[in-house]
């Protein structure tokens, strides 16, 4: 059983209402940063005393209003953006990076993120927003989307402009590497699967594991196939639990919702919950022979009816879809029908070789 210890962002959860900033050592703060219309409401900042300055872990979304909560948080902790000497980002989607180059630019403080988003941020297709907008519709339609249906769903130019200047960071922190912290010990553990280069840091002298979007306590972190990197992340998420199960951890500090005890039950019980996915993505394969992730998300149980995912949400629902069905194909239990737009169905199984009679072989063994 995971055990709630950030009690009052909790309650406030519970409420609807926005978490205070919290001092939880002596140089040690959290600091929930607004995110506009978005369910998840906030992002949880952590600032960390450092010298005679302090260094943030994420930064909140590109927005006035997130702006506002950020300096009022710092000044709970009787801080300043000015006062912040480095910006430590989990990873690059707009909540934790969204603010950075703002706070680069009014403090010089440095930015340092995993080499993998920092070339996931840096690519053509992500700083153009007409080019990306472009290449996302065009990667819907190779998950089955209609062009109708992807022009739909994918942000117009001027939404998506805001991911096109996520600050490029100073520096990059790979696995295992110190953060520059003074007086503190944070060490990055690199957690691919929500993204490519997600970044946890696990403080080992106090046993806590600060755990950006990899492990929260209520929810489960989007894993999708994204159109930069067609390979397997939730193969890599999987395995990025299983990296973090086995840690001395005491307490997680993750970006979202409340603090939490309980990290190795938490990675299990999200681990089953993508095993009870794929059985269930394997079932409606089974009944849809040649289904696209696009039509294949559809049959699947989601927390609101399918008609309610529009945009973004669809998008996610998809790409998630297809992250499950990138998983089962490695395992073998089902196969591509191949070309542009790939369906899927159940690899055939092999049947087991007939005992020899007469001579006679076993079956051919099924078409792979
Ligand atoms: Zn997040």
């Amino acid at each position: 059983m995971t055990e709630v210890t950030g009690q009052v962002q909790h309650d406030a959860w519970q409420r609807k209402v926005m978490p205070p900033a919290e001092q939880l050592a002596s140089d040690l703060w959290s600091i929930p940063v607004t995110i506009p219309n978005n369910p998840l409401r906030y992002v949880n900042c952590y600032a960390f005393a450092a010298g005679a300055g302090l260094v943030l872990l994420d930064t909140g979304w590109a927005s006035e209003e997130s702006w506002q909560a950020l300096t009022a948080g710092l000044a709970a902790a009787g801080a300043a953006v000015t006062d912040i000497r480095g910006v430590l980002v989990s990873h690059l989607h707009l909540d934790h990076s969204g603010l950075a180059g703002r706070i680069r630019q009014e403090s010089g403080a440095w930015v340092a993120m995993h080499p993998a988003e920092h070339a996931a941020i840096a690519r053509p297709d992500y700083r153009d927003a007409a080019l990306a907008v472009r290449k996302e519709a065009e990667f819907l339609r190779s998950l089955g989307a209609t062009a109708a249906e992807a022009d739909e769903v994918v942000e117009t130019e001027e939404e998506f402009a805001p991911f096109c200047s996520v600050a490029l960071p100073d520096r990059e922190l790979s696995d295992g590497d110190v953060a520059d912290v003074p007086g503190w010990r944070l060490r990055a553990v690199h957690t691919p699967g929500h993204t490519p280069g997600h970044l946890c840091f696990a403080d080992e002298r106090a046993r806590r594991l600060f755990a950006g979007d990899h492990i929260l306590p209520r929810i489960t972190p989007n894993v999708s196939v994204q159109r930069a990197d067609p390979v397997d992340p939730l193969r890599d998420y999987l395995r990025s639990l299983d990296r973090v199960r086995p840690m001395d951890i005491g307490e997680v500090f993750p970006a979202h919702e409340w603090r939490f005890r309980g990290l190795a039950e938490r990675a299990e019980a999200i681990a089953t919950h993508h095993e009870r996915r794929l059985a269930e993505l394997l079932d409606a394969i089974e009944r849809l022979p040649g289904a696209t992730p696009w039509e294949l998300a559809g049959q699947l149980t989601w927390s609101r009816p399918w008609d309610a995912y529009s945009g973004r949400m669809r998008i996610h629902a998809v790409t998630e879809t297809a992250a499950h069905v990138h998983l089962l194909e490695r395992r073998a239990l089902v196969c591509s029908t191949g070309g542009p737009v790939p369906g899927y169905r159940r690899t055939p199984a092999v049947p087991a070789p007939l005992p020899e009679e007469g001579g006679r072989g076993a079956l051919p063994r099924a078409a792979p």
